[in-house]
């Protein structure tokens, strides 16, 4: 019998992502394809499949371990020797990427494939009207495309507007508010305690998606987008089934109409995971149920401690709840590094009574008392807690496997994926995906800009105008912000990947403690910190800790698409007194010639 060493496959960008699961045992049998372990980073877990059947021998990985492309994770004993199965042919991401890559392997054809006619017709199909799919049509459109854009919900904006980004940010800007307010008593200024109207409060949230979403609709409408209402399935190479949907959910109403397509872009989106053991409970929620704002409740549970977790977390404990986390690695916020979660950690350990980390959620049961959870530490050790709401973000899973794609040609990961090459091709040349089913990281900008060069792609080829047909996704860098209080910022190298992969970086930090303005808005507990290239001293990552992090690490991902070093960043004048001085202030800091800090010991 011969060995068979099962390593990662091609996960696309993730790296030093950590093992939170183990699926597999010695002496398991497993098939190819199977998953073996899941890894998770900061906004979503994602399944290691098995790159060749066989029985486990051994385990490589244990939890918690970081792991990269490559890494051994099992031994497998193969009946029959059957050789591995090539790493990229199972790949579940597809990744920011600057070189590009072959097109993925072409899917078999399935045999019934429609033949007959269609109710509509169509230079562009797009499936799926979120941020990914209304950017593809809109901009298809603009480059004078027929374009029809199929989406089972009655709005546009898919997860991002309707129940993601935006309501998100709704509340969380009411939290600030409410904790700013709290903090003007120190200050000098007490506004008293605040009463909160949850009816109003949900309305003001629902009136900001109704905004947006009502604007999509008018932006396509004044583009000539054909919007269809309704599921979409693939038929064929080039047809496309819509059972149409009506009222606020996905209704279907019995009617449908086939659509015909040249190309189409596949822009599905995701949805939350669901922990299988968990009842079915009103108490228990995903991040839509969370953003529904029914009550407040006294005792929350977030499972899973990462960007979306915290940020609702931020939002239920102003309004009055206290927090239990549990996460299963040995931190909070994955991705960030831990100097900058340090400091959002401290602000807000007031918020919660338990943090577990490294401890795993292993069963819940439904009481009248409230939901009450039994937690497992990585050491062994028991707890449980009753919570009146729980709250489980512990990760997305992408649509892939529920719009028949392979009637079309197009190939689906184990995982539900989509592959593409970096002009966002599936393995049906005619076929495009985009957004969160083509990888991580699971983000709404990463979403848009995909769409556009899916859009672009097309348009060259179909009118034939060779440098829109060369337009290819090679971002450099996709920024990562967790809006909670203070927001934290990353983009880039970290300095905890820098550490780990061994690489030499110089660093420039430049703590609050010393701007004027943070200091004047009574918020000096952030620093923001750029990162540059040893030998090229190129900026190569930064991340920002404090208020508005988030708005202000854009110009850091611009200055690392441009090749900035430190002295084009410290001599780009900031105004003053500003948080985005930081920036130039942190590259002085980098370069040595920063005369706000305390001068460097010689
Ligand atoms: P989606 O937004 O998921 O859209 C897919 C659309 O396709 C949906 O409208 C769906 O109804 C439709 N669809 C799917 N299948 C079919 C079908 N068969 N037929 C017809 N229609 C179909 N990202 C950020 O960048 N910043 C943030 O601050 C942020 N906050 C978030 C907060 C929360 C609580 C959540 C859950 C997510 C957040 N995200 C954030 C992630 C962001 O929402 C997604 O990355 C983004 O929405 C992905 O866009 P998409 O177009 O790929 O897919």
């Amino acid at each position: 019998m011969a060995q068979i060493e099962l390593r990662v496959p091609d996960i696309g960008d993730f790296k030093d992502v950590a093992v939170i699961e183990i699926l597999v045992k010695p002496g398991d049998a497993v098939a190819l394809d199977q998953s073996l372990i899941t890894v998770e980073s900061d906004k979503a877990s994602v399944e290691i499949p098995a790159t060749a059947a066989g029985v486990i021998t051994e385990l490589k990985v244990k939890m918690g371990d970081k792991i990269n492309q490559g890494d051994l994770v099992a031994l497998v004993e193969a009946a029959g020797a059957a050789a591995p199965a090539p790493a990229a042919a199972s790949v579940p991401v597809a990744a920011p990427v600057a070189a590009p890559v072959a097109a993925p392997a072409p899917a078999p054809l399935a045999t019934a494939i429609h033949t007959g006619g269609a109710d509509l017709d169509c230079e562009v199909l797009v499936l799926g009207g979120g941020p990914g799919g209304y950017s593809a049509a809109f901009r298809a459109a603009d480059l004078g495309l027929k374009v029809v854009l199929v989406e089972r919900y009655a709005s546009l904006g898919g997860v991002c507007l309707n129940v993601g980004c935006i309501p998100s940010k709704a509340l969380l800007h009411v939290a600030a508010v409410m904790d700013e307010v709290a903090h003007m008593a120190d200050l000098g200024v007490d506004f008293g305690a605040p009463t909160v109207n949850i009816d109003k409060l949900r309305g003001h949230k629902e009136k900001v998606i109704g905004k947006l979403t009502g604007g999509l609709a008018q932006m396509a409408k004044m583009r000539k987008v054909t919007v269809v209402r309704g599921y979409g399935s693939f038929l064929g190479p080039n047809h496309l089934q819509v059972e149409e949907t009506s009222g606020s959910a996905q209704d279907k109403t019995g009617s449908t109409k086939t659509i015909h397509f040249k190309r189409a872009i596949i822009a599905a989106g995701s949805s939350a995971v669901r922990l299988p053991f968990l009842p079915d409970d009103e108490r228990i929620v995903d991040s839509t149920g969370a953003l529904a704002l029914k009550a407040v409740p006294k005792k929350m549970l977030i499972i899973g401690g990462g960007i979306i977790g915290l940020e609702m977390g931020t939002v239920y404990s102003t309004l009055g709840a206290r927090l239990d986390v549990v996460e299963m690695m040995d931190g909070l916020m994955q991705g960030a590094d831990r100097d900058l979660v340090k400091v959002w950690q401290k602000m807000n350990a007031k918020r919660f009574d338990n943090i577990y980390l490294k401890t795993k959620t292993v069963g819940a049961t439904a009481t009248p008392e409230g939901i009450k959870v039994q937690f497992e530490g990585l050491d062994g050790s028991k707890s449980e807690g009753v919570y009146d709401l729980v709250l489980q973000a512990v990760g997305r899973t992408p649509n892939g496997k529920k719009i028949a794609a392979e009637k079309a040609g197009v190939a689906v990961t184990e995982r539900g994926f989509i592959n593409v090459d970096v002009q966002m091709r599936t393995s049906a040349p005619h076929i495009f995906a985009i957004g969160d089913l083509v990888g991580q990281p699971m983000l709404a900008h990463k979403a848009v800009h995909e769409a556009h060069v899916a859009a672009e792609v097309i348009a060259g080829e179909l009118k034939g105008d060779a440098k829109l047909a060369s337009a290819a996704f090679n971002a450099r860098v996709i920024p990562s912000v967790a809006y909670t209080d203070p927001e934290v910022a990353w983009v880039g190298l970290t300095e905890d990947q820098a550490k780990a992969e061994g690489r030499q970086v110089e660093k420039g930090l430049f703590p609050w403690a010393a701007s004027g303005r943070a200091i004047a808005n009574g918020r000096d507990e952030g620093f923001t910190k750029l990162l540059f290239d040893a030998e090229t001293h190129r900026i190569v990552g930064g991340g920002i800790v404090g208020t508005h992090a988030g708005d202000m690490i854009g110009e850091i991902a611009l200055a690392i698409e441009m090749g900035a070093d430190a002295v084009d960043i410290g001599k780009t004048i900031h105004p003053h007194p500003t948080l985005g001085e930081s920036i130039g202030m942190a590259a002085e800091v980098a370069h040595g010639s920063c005369t706000d800090v305390p001068p460097v010991r010689r």
